[in-house]
């Protein structure tokens, strides 16, 4: 057995320190039954904790960091720029870098404003879109994650398209009601919600594979759909790459999947783990936001040169082949799951998309948020355990994907493969 005394410790005296000892929830390993794990430092595939206990990173701080912990290409200009001072609140080279590498890159973006996390991405977004349309209501999907702002803290109602309801208390009503919600993957939903407010929805806003009920990928034409409808109804479609960007392909997921939205939201990848997140899109619509335009938006830290020379670094080391390699490992670690799901006798459902994979504990295909639900989160707690005690890091939730990075390594795989073996062997059924 795994010795986690110090991370015991530090977890009694962070819990009087900040709420639930973290401070971000999920962090807090409620839904696996653990005392949260603190973590010292990282290399390549590799975290280790405060313990001394080395694992296999599948977390990788939750999608940034593609090329692994602490890259030496990253590292080194990262320890160039902080002796030069950590921002400057003026505008320097380093952003014009960063945002032509990401104009290039994806092809929706036009033009990029550079935010500090997804959740600042995706609220500037959709002011953007609503202050460019002159509506308020916007449309996005049940099981869809777009960061914590008031307008997208919303959960479904009962029925086919619902006007929302606060997912938190703090989230007016009268906030949540401008916000409706269709299942994921469901383009009869959406066409009765265009019926019903079509000429008053500003914005469409869907991540193009759901990251965060699980890993779930769009049905065959449901992106192109969405594109079509939105046209047709002036609404302004907003891809959430936040998670995708970066990860999915070379070119994002819009890349991937051959439709171009409006505007896009980036974070995590582009960071390369630091705090960034961008939203971009059309010129005509990204010259609304001030000082060109009128529609507000600012940031003190926006730009600084710690994060862009990351973010820079991360994206510049990828080539298409980078993406390549670690598909291919995926594709390997798919094989393992779905050997020992027959061996074991253990449901399981294996979502993919790029290097994000989602492993469900069930018979029935994952295709939504209702689907998502159905998992067996008893199994996927005693399997979340026994992977930490074989020295594997995964995401501490049933609903989160897993992801890699073009530093894990065959052995890696090889050696996780035996790990989840391992680990349902002993589930109790
Ligand atoms: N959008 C998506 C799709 C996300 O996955 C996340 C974070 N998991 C966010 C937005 C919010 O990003 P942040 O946590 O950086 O605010």
């Amino acid at each position: 057995m795994k010795n986690f005394q110090n991370s015991v410790d530090a977890y009694k005296e962070a819990v009087d320190l900040m709420p639930g000892g973290v401070n971000s929830p999920v962090r807090a390993f409620k839904s696996v039954g653990m005392s949260p794990i603190f973590m010292e430092h990282g290399k390549g595939s590799k975290i280790y904790d405060i313990d001394g206990n080395e694992y296999i990173d599948y977390v990788l701080s939750w999608g940034p960091l593609i090329l692994g912990h602490a890259d030496d290409r990253v590292v080194e200009k990262l320890q160039d720029v902080v002796a030069r001072g950590t921002s400057f609140g003026a505008p320097t080279t380093l952003e014009n870098k960063l945002a032509q590498l990401v104009i290039d890159r994806v092809p929706s973006i036009e033009m990029v404003r550079m935010v500090n996390s997804g959740t600042e991405a995706t609220m500037s977004a959709l002011r953007l879109a609503r202050g460019y349309t002159g509506r308020d209501k916007i449309l996005k999907f049940e099981g869809n994650y777009h960061g914590h702002g008031d307008s997208l803290l919303i959960k479904a109602g009962s029925g086919v398209a619902t006007l929302g309801l606060p997912d938190s208390p703090g989230v007016p009503e009268s906030i949540a009601q401008n916000t409706i919600t269709v299942p994921y993957n469901d383009l009869e939903s959406v066409r009765y919600a265009f019926d019903n407010f079509g000429d008053d929805l500003a914005a469409v806003i869907v991540e193009p594979v759901s990251g965060n009920m699980g890993v779930v990928p769009p049905k065959d034409n449901f992106l192109q759909e969405l594109r079509n409808i939105t046209e047709e109804n002036g609404t302004v479609l907003i891809f959430d790459e936040v998670m995708t960007g970066f990860r999915v392909g070379y070119n994002c997921a819009q890349g991937h999947f051959d439709v171009t939205p409006d505007l896009t939201c980036l974070g995590k990848v582009i960071g390369g783990g630091l705090p960034v997140g961008a939203y971009g899109g059309k010129r005509e619509i990204m010259e609304k936001v001030a000082p060109v335009g009128s529609i507000y938006q600012a940031g003190t830290l926006s730009g600084n040169p710690l994060a862009m020379t990351a973010g820079y670094e991360t994206l510049n080391a990828l080539s298409e082949s980078s993406y390549e390699d670690i598909n291919q490992k995926v594709e390997s670690l798919m094989e393992g799951f779905r050997k020992a799901s027959e061996e074991f006798d253990i449901p399981l459902q294996i979502n993919r998309a790029g290097s994000m994979v989602g492993v469900f504990f069930t018979d029935e295909p994952v295709i939504n948020y209702e689907t998502a639900q159905k998992s067996n989160l008893d199994y996927f707690a005693q399997y979340y355990r026994a992977m930490i005690e074989e020295g594997v890091f995964l995401p501490p939730s049933q609903f989160e994907g897993l992801f890699l990075s073009t530093a894990h390594s065959d052995e890696d795989i090889e050696k996780t493969i035996q790990a989840v073996r391992n680990a349902f062997s002993k589930i109790n059924k």
